[in-house]
């Protein structure tokens, strides 16, 4: 069994925190001076704990356990969103680090190791999952030469800037046998439930449309209400319906959101010729996605009034990825064991265990989010709950090394 120092944690997360300080948080973005020295410093720690560490062209950074044949890979990201907060993924990355440093000092001579990584541009700065896709050999040339940040930086020119460090870190089949992610939970779930630990199911599908009214500009004073094409109003009266009917088929995890609504040409006096608006609807179920796809479509296509013409086209399309039930299981009996209640519940949000779950059995865990908040300087969760967190995942990585390295001591 690994006993972690949860003193130790904490003091780790609160340097770690320290580099890219923000107000209460961090700010952090890929490829930026704080990212690559924090991702430094965790080179530096995972060495000193007496992992194999280095951080690659991409800024990957993986700290390989010594003297082992194979690896449960556990870590998450320490690059945030701007403005952003101190946990976040640098969370899961420092319990890989805790965990790996505290079974190096027992001495347990198992064939498994734990070895540790925190992926690149988690957050999408430049390319969402850079660093999984990239350790998963899972991003093209060409899509990378292609990207650019929102502030127009090319991803290439980022990349020039650690040209010189070592070759891309890969997954290595024979050696990484599963990944565990921790990661707060970024949400309000937990804490209401009163439960520490959440056990992910699965992390959810996305579908995103761009919905388009076409209707007729004319004069707002002169042109009679009946003789209009209004295209504003009709895709008003669309994202109504969308609330309403998406309530009634909605499952107990389906969210939706119209992020963006635009009327052309856009004046007070004249009627919207043009009306647009994006909306998206996440679930972890592929068939409720596909039940509330064929309804929108349905809608979509129906004969309109006043001549408007709508159409939805399509711009993101992600399944869902369920999570490995025999890790899953692991990590649930781990957190009972250590006299908690886990809460079985889907991620919202996408992460890097998203990419890895499609190489390898993945598995997430959640600590709770202190008013559900994140993505923001005020994010936070209670040291006692980090330090849980940590024991329990430490619990689940000790028995799965256990499984995995079949009784055999190296
Ligand atoms: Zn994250």
């Amino acid at each position: 069994v690994i006993h972690i120092n949860g003193d130790r944690l904490l003091s780790d997360l609160r340097e770690l925190a320290s580099i890219g300080k923000f107000q209460t948080g961090v700010d952090r973005v890929a490829f930026s001076a704080a990212d690559i020295e924090a991702r430094r410093w965790l080179v530096a720690k995972l060495q000193a704990a007496g992992l194999d560490a280095s951080m690659d062209q991409v800024g990957n950074v993986l700290g390989r356990y010594p003297n082992v044949a194979s690896a449960v890979l556990v870590g998450s990201h320490t690059d945030t969103v701007p403005k952003g907060g101190w946990l976040d993924g640098a969370l899961g990355v420092v319990y890989g680090l805790e965990i790996a440093r505290s079974a190096i000092e027992a001495g347990e001579r198992l064939t498994t190791g734990i070895d540790v990584v925190s992926f690149q541009d988690e957050e999408g700065t430049f390319l969402p999952f850079l660093g999984s896709r990239s350790f998963c050999a899972d991003v093209t040339e060409a899509e990378i030469a292609h990207c650019r940040s929102r502030d127009g930086t090319q991803l290439a020119k980022a990349l020039a800037t650690i040209a010189h460090e070592t070759p891309p870190l890969r997954f290595d089949a024979a050696r990484h046998l599963c990944f565990l992610e921790a990661h707060i939970e970024q949400g309000p779930r937990l804490e209401a439930a009163r439960r520490r630990i959440g056990v992910v199911s699965a992390i959810v599908g996305i579908r995103r449309f761009r919905i388009r009214v076409r209707g007729r500009a004319d004069h707002a004073g002169t042109t009679p209400m009946a003789s209009r094409s209004d295209a504003g109003a009709e895709l008003i009266k669309l994202a109504a319906w969308v609330g309403e009917e998406f309530s009634r088929l909605a499952g107990p995890d389906t969210v939706w959101n119209i992020g963006q609504i635009e009327f052309r040409p856009g004046a007070a006096n004249v009627v919207p010729a043009e009306a647009e608006m994006l909306l998206e609807f996440r679930d972890p179920r592929g068939d409720m996605l596909d039940a509330i796809e064929t309804r929108l479509l349905e809608r979509v296509s129906a004969p309109q009034s006043r001549s408007c013409k709508i159409e939805a086209e399509q711009l993101v399309r992600i399944p869902p990825t369920a999570m490995a039930d025999d890790l899953r299981e692991l990590i649930a009996t781990a957190t009972t064991a250590a006299g908690e209640q886990p809460l079985l519940m889907p991620s919202g949000a996408g992460h890097d265990a998203m990419v890895l779950a499609r190489f390898v059995p993945t598995a997430m865990m959640f600590v709770p989010s202190i008013g559900g908040r994140s993505h923001d300087v005020t994010e936070n969760t209670s040291d006692l709950d980090i330090v849980r967190g940590c024991e329990v995942l430490a619990a689940a990585v000790s028995e799965l090394r256990r499984k995995l390295s079949n009784g055999r001591a190296s």
